[in-house]
């Protein structure tokens, strides 16, 4: 897990961040879908039609930190509600993007492992 890895740029959990929040049912969010691996809610600042974001339930601050030290039913578990979502949404016909930040270099805000879904128009080439 994040908290107390001895290894070189993996920072440490922070468990006050929103989404350990919203995890805990301290902050509310509009919920889209939720399972024993994972919650999905809409972002409160949309970028698209459909700007979803989907987390894991664990300790995990990027993908780097949660690959290498979720367990595996977890990793599944996370990755397939992430398409069981894309589904729910009806986007998997007309398409969508998934995107997921992490650390300074991609300005990621919430320090909690989270998948951006992006749908409901076509959304033109991708930027870096
Ligand atoms: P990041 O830059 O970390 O990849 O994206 C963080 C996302 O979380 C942003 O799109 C932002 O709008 C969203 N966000 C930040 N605070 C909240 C919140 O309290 N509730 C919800 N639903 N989304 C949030």
């Amino acid at each position: 897990m994040g908290q107390d890895t001895a290894e070189a740029g993996t920072p440490a959990y922070d468990d006050g961040n929103i989404f350990a929040r919203i995890l805990r049912g301290e902050l509310p969010c509009n919920k889209v879908y939720e399972d024993d691996h994972a919650l999905a809610f809409h972002d409160i600042n949309p970028q698209a039609p459909v700007h979803v974001l989907v987390i894991p339930k664990g300790p995990y601050v990027s993908m780097a930190d949660f690959t290498a030290h979720a367990p595996a039913d977890l990793i599944a578990g996370f990755f397939r509600a992430v398409g069981t979502v894309a589904a729910q949404l009806d986007l998997v016909a007309p398409g969508y993007r998934i995107l997921a930040n992490a650390g300074d270099h991609a300005h990621q805000e919430v320090p909690h492992l989270h998948i951006h879904i992006f749908g409901g128009r076509p959304l033109g080439p991708m930027l870096t």
